[in-house]
């Protein structure tokens, strides 16, 4: 497949529980079309690790499996797509997870973006991936991650070829801290009490494109792809 490396994407938004394969398939979308992947459950983990201010304040609430406060969270959003790389689109992956947000979005993309002549002017492709309930818990229940290299495996879906070890450096495999099962389960009801109103936010505003996350993975890429193909 050809890939994308000059025309504007706009903001792509990726809606789905924990484990849904929000960052598997927003690794794709920047792999293919050139727009970065951006996480927010990423940057704050990194933020975590390196005893930032925002750090601090984030680390007991995602240990718990609850949401970071929209007033740390939207700021530093903010600042990471008005980098230059954010021109052409971005990937959302983790945000918004609260119709508070999600309105936030609206208005800082119309205040920020939607003015520049050449930028990128376009209105969110707003794609939710479902997946069935348990599936979701066996498919969070088998992460593990390299504490070394950050590379990610799943023991049922992902293996890596010796038993616990990563594959790049042999280290040790861990279970991210919110990938224990009982943390697991507060993320899912945290999804479902606050992230469905996201879904019926952009519902209510015709945005919302669903595509069905237990097929294969390279079958939820292809519609993918289309539906960002046939939106720009
Ligand atoms: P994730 O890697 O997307 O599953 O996020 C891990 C944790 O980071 C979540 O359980 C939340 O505690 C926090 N987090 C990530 N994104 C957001 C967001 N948009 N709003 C609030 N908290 C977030």
């Amino acid at each position: 497949m050809a890939q994308e490396t000059s025309r504007s994407i706009g903001p792509v938004i990726l809606l789905g529980p924990p484990g849904a394969g929000k960052g598997t398939q927003a690794k794709r979308i920047e792999q293919h079309y050139h727009i970065p992947q951006i996480s927010t459950g990423d940057i704050l983990r990194q933020n975590v690790k390196t005893g930032t201010k925002l750090g601090r304040a984030a680390k007991a609430v995602m240990e718990r499996g609850q949401l970071v406060p929209d007033e740390l969270v939207c700021p530093m959003v903010a600042e990471r797509l008005r980098d230059v790389d954010c021109e052409r689109g971005f990937i959302l992956d983790g945000f918004p997870r609260t119709a508070a947000q999600a309105g936030w979005l609206d208005a800082f993309l119309e205040n920020e973006f939607f003015d520049k002549s050449n930028g990128c002017n376009r209105l969110p492709i707003v794609i939710r991936l479902d997946v069935d309930y348990n599936e979701l818990l066996r498919r969070l229940t088998g992460r593990r991650s390299c504490p070394t290299c950050g590379r990610t495996y799943n023991v049922h879906l992902q293996p890596p070829k010796v038993d616990e070890l990563c594959d790049v450096d042999g280290t040790k495999l861990i279970v991210r801290e919110d990938d224990r099962e009982e943390v697991i389960r507060e993320r899912l009801n945290e999804f479902d009490q606050q992230t469905r109103p996201v879904a019926d936010y952009y519902q209510a505003k015709g945005r919302l494109m669903t595509v069905n996350g237990d097929l294969p993975m390279d079958q939820v890429t292809a519609q993918i792809f289309c539906i960002i193909d046939n939106q720009v």
